[in-house]
């Protein structure tokens, strides 16, 4: 908790915890987890990406690597564990291995990714993509705010363009990828327990919706002569929600809505708003958004305004693998907590890493559901439990986990 702290303090801004990829505060929070994890008993290196590794070697004869991690970036203004608890929490776990001098049929690496949020370059997930092997090249030449380009600010940071493709991992080395992350949700704190472990992480549909009608005088127009484009919108939203109560694991959120010209005695013409539907099954998500698809066009008719439907970004949902859901299972009876499984609604390194091995994810309750905001707070107790539950994962995996 207090190199939460600590690492909290590292950021760009004074007053509030921003800390972008390929940053200072970046840098330094880096540097300051580097010097846990030597002490910790782990050799240390940065890719070219700017990640850092910390590699605590398994027992005489071991080939397999198992890594574990979350991110070091942040949003803007953002609290203090999201991405530095994974980090943190698997740190601790490689701390008290070494403490017992206790070495594994597997080597260890923890990773703290150097970007995850894409608050800098709008693309998240550039540090896992690398390690995935998944790394794009034509991001190289985006810029940021700044007129900085992507490229020049990995060599800032030590690191060469040029050889991201080299420090991708590969499949055959790896047994899985395991990530401790604060829930961002209300689900374990109503349960009341530490820990869930993570099913799926979630497949995400984002679009945006015009509805265009017919502008007029608020004053003159009879109503049964109007062509109201955001009333068409407001039915729509309502809809929305009706449909996601309805369905089982679905969620769908009206986020951001325009209406234009946008005056108090005007009739508005023209309503742009984003919708975003989520889901861990695909199939049930790709149903959700026909049936609001059809229903957005019955009230565009009944109202006689024009919709438009478009697709801004589709993500497939990502499952983690049994198996390692079955040995957090058995960590989390062993340390003496009910298993809770949940799915995650919002994106994590896991999606990446998926690509790559296995992946399995751990959640944290935190404080009513809050994060990405500076009241972002975890219990000392959850996070001890979500420390023995990866401790007591690791054991079991050692004992009796795949051929290593
Ligand atoms: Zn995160």
């Amino acid at each position: 908790m207090e190199r939460a702290d600590g690492l909290a303090a590292i950021s760009e801004e004074p007053a509030r915890l921003t800390r972008r990829f390929a940053t200072a505060a970046l840098k330094l929070a880096t540097n300051t987890v580097a010097g846990w994890m030597r002490a910790a008993g782990m050799q240390v290196r940065h890719d070219n990406v700017g990640n850092l590794v910390g590699r605590y070697e398994g027992a005489h004869g071991a080939t397999k690597t198992l890594l574990l991690g979350s991110h070091l970036d942040s949003v803007r203004d953002a609290g203090k564990y999201d991405g530095p608890l994974g980090v943190l929490v698997a740190l601790a776990c490689v701390e008290r291995l070494n403490a017992r001098e206790l070495r594994l049929p597997f080597a260890i690496e923890v990773f703290a990714f150097a970007d995850e949020e894409g608050l800098r370059y709008h693309t998240a997930y550039l540090g896992s993509n690398v390690v995935a092997g998944s790394f794009d090249p034509t991001y190289l030449s985006l810029v940021d705010a700044d007129g900085i380009a992507l490229a020049d600010a990995i060599r800032a940071f030590g690191g060469d363009p040029a050889a991201l493709t080299q420090d991708a991992r590969r499949p055959d080395d790896v047994l899985g990828y395991c990530e401790v992350h604060i829930e961002q949700g209300p689900v374990l704190e109503a349960l009341d327990l530490p820990v869930g472990i993570v099913t799926a992480i979630a497949g995400q549909s984002r679009l945006e919706v015009t509805w265009q009608g017919q502008a007029g005088h608020a004053g003159t127009v009879p109503m049964h002569l109007r062509r109201d484009a955001l009333c068409a919108a407001a039915e729509f939203m309502l809809s929305v929600e009706q449909l996601a109560e309805e369905r089982a694991g679905l969620v769908a959120t009206v986020g951001q809505i325009a209406a234009e010209p946008g005056a108090s005695n005007v009739i508005p013409g023209r309503v742009t708003l984003s919708l975003d539907v989520r889901h861990q099954d695909d199939a049930l998500r790709e149903q959700a958004l026909e049936a609001l698809h059809d229903q957005a066009f019955k009230i565009a008719t009944r109202r006689h305004v024009v919709v438009q439907w478009q697709t801004v970004q589709e993500s497939r949902s990502v499952l983690c693998s049994p198996w390692l859901i079955e040995q957090l299972e058995r960590a989390i009876e062993h340390v003496g907590y009910a298993v809770h499984h949940l799915p995650s609604g919002a994106g994590h390194d896991a999606v990446v890493m998926a690509g790559l091995t296995d992946v399995a994810m751990l959640f944290v309750r935190c404080k009513a559901g809050v994060s990405h905001h500076p009241a972002e707070s975890v219990m000392l107790e959850d996070v001890a439990a979500a420390i023995a539950v990866l401790e007591s994962f690791l054991a079991s995996f050692a004992s009796d986990g795949p051929t290593l």
